[in-house]
């Protein structure tokens, strides 16, 4: 029983105070951990991009950020920055959920709609933001995206979504799953208008927004690695009891299998825009 004998032991002061021990500062956003890879990344590494060096997973990224990388600067004119939530169902704490999440974020609702350009051509622009309430669609949400459509339709311009959902939103009940329906007709006016509609889906584009506006678009495309999907991988396995394959819901797979028309990564994004919008509008036609 050497251990015993030792003469020197470690003492805790118990005077010594919480705020005395020296723990190890590590500065907020130094490292991120790639939900794809695993790997671990010096943020520095993933440049404004946000983009794996190791798999090319697409970070998330907020509305505002994918602003910055994707349109003309300063040619975002934000519409209907006016229209906020309501309780409908008096849902314990949702009040005070969305303006916690407002303060966090800086964005009044789940999407920012607007016009911008991207190299001098104009279109209507829908961007959703996982980071609020992780996208959900609820009443805001989606009377912003049909005014989106109704607005692009009057002025004739072609509409570029960016989505990014977990789905309707759960506080608001059936008023989240009448959107699907109302924004799905103004899809149909703007579309039967000769109007050209573009998806973008990003990382994770799921339940209602999947199920309506997502899949409705002229050309589909998908950032690489994203979660694209319906109901859950679970929900799905014990319904069907069935094990699914690994890449199920990636947009890999969706793309083999024909939702998908192409994936394009973050970085290509604002060209390949370009190029589509130049092909589908009459200006494109006349300037190209
Ligand atoms: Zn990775």
């Amino acid at each position: 029983m050497a251990l015993f004998k030792k003469k020197k032991y470690i003492r805790i002061n118990p005077n010594r105070t919480q705020t005395a021990i020296q723990k190890p500062q590590v500065p907020d956003n130094l490292w991120a951990k790639c939900p794809n890879c695993k790997h671990m990344l010096y943020t520095k590494d993933i440049g404004i991009e946000k983009i794996c060096p190791y798999c090319g997973y697409n970070f998330r990224i907020s509305a505002w950020e994918r602003i910055a990388i994707t349109i003309d600067e300063k040619s975002f004119d934000e519409w209907d920055v006016d229209v906020f939530s309501k309780d409908p169902l008096n849902f314990p704490d949702y009040i005070e959920k969305v303006k916690q999440t407002q303060a966090k974020t800086g964005l009044h609702e789940a999407v920012l709609t607007g016009e911008a350009t991207i190299n001098g051509l104009s279109f209507a622009l829908g961007i959703m933001d996982s980071h609020f309430i992780m996208g959900s669609m609820g009443t805001v949400v989606g009377e912003k995206i049909t005014r989106l459509f109704e607005k692009a339709t009057q002025k004739g311009l072609p509409v570029v979504i960016f989505t990014a959902s977990g789905g309707a939103r759960m506080q608001e009940g059936i008023f989240s799953l009448m959107q699907m329906a109302k924004i799905s007709a103004a899809v149909k006016q703007h579309s039967n208008a000769g109007l050209f509609y573009l998806t973008v889906l990003t990382d994770p584009t799921t339940g209602g927004v999947t199920a309506s506006f997502a899949m409705e678009g002229d050309i589909i495309l998908a950032e690489p690695q994203s979660l694209i999907g319906f109901a859950g991988r679970r929900v799905i396995e014990q319904t069907i009891k069935q094990e699914l394959p690994e890449d199920f819901q990636k947009a890999e797979f969706l793309l083999e299998h024909g939702f998908v028309d192409q994936i394009v990564p973050r970085t290509e994004l604002k060209k390949r825009i370009e190029h589509l919008l130049r092909l589908h509008t009459v200006e494109g036609w006349l300037t190209t």
